[in-house]
């Protein structure tokens, strides 16, 4: 099962694949997460990759096809995948297709999760993380543990999250048509519990 999870910065994708991979049985392929492993690393390639996202840009897609190529030849990739972050160019949507294609797979589903600018502000700015763990809260929706040590993204600040926001309608909407073509789109409500959204993608999936 291969599903691309889309839609705008901040409406529930890497909290929802977390919440749905065991289902599948598939792995979360998250660019953003990988893009900030490397960064944390130092390398030269995670210092390119600061400048773009620190500015709330777009990674050039030769940059991001690298990175997924090889997340896609490991082993737990096999059988499937949830994409989330990606694809967000039309040329990722094309390039993604050719790779699955090499591997005699294709994308079977896309979900959109549908969330206002408004709220996607106010959930991106409330966005922290457990640096150990990776786990994803929000101070008011979904509050860390008493005593739990939380870190903020850098980029999610209200002025990067607007510009992040204006990359999506820009670059990432015209990703839609490609997918749509295909009759593969569900559109989903993000707009409710976290719970709810969840049983949501379920009945979308027919899962
Ligand atoms: P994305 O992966 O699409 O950027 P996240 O899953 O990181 O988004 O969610 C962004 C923020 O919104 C996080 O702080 C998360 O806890 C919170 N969040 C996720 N789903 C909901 C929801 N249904 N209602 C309110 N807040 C949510
Ligand atoms: P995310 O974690 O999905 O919110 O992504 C954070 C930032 O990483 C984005 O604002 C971009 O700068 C960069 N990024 C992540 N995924 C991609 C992608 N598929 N294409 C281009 N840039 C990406």
């Amino acid at each position: 099962m291969d599903l691309v999870l889309f839609g705008p910065p901040g409406a529930g994708k890497g909290t929802q694949a977390v919440r749905i991979r065991e289902q599948l049985d598939v792995p979360q392929i998250s660019t953003g997460d990988m893009m900030r492993a490397a960064r944390r690393e130092g390398t030269p390639l995670g210092k390119k990759f600061d400048e773009y996202m620190s500015a709330g840009k777009l990674v050039p897609d030769a940059l991001v096809l690298e990175l997924m190529k090889e997340r896609l030849s490991k082993p737990d990739a096999a059988k499937g995948a949830i994409f989330d972050g990606f694809p967000r160019t039309v040329a990722q949507a094309e390039a993604l297709d050719e790779l699955l294609a090499e591997m005699g797979r294709k994308i079977d589903q896309v979900v959109v999760l549908e969330v206002p600018v408004e709220d996607i502000v106010d959930r991106v700015t409330g966005r922290r993380s457990d640096p150990t763990s990776g786990q994803v809260y929000h101070v008011r929706y979904n509050p860390p543990p008493a005593g739990l040590e939380v870190v903020q993204r850098k980029d999610d600040t209200e002025e990067v999250v607007r510009k992040r926001f204006q990359e999506y309608e820009a670059n990432t909407m015209p990703v839609l048509p490609h997918y749509d073509a295909k009759g593969l789109v569900k559109r989903v409500d993000g707009v409710g519990s976290l719970d709810e959204v969840t049983e949501r993608i379920r009945a979308a999936l027919g899962a």
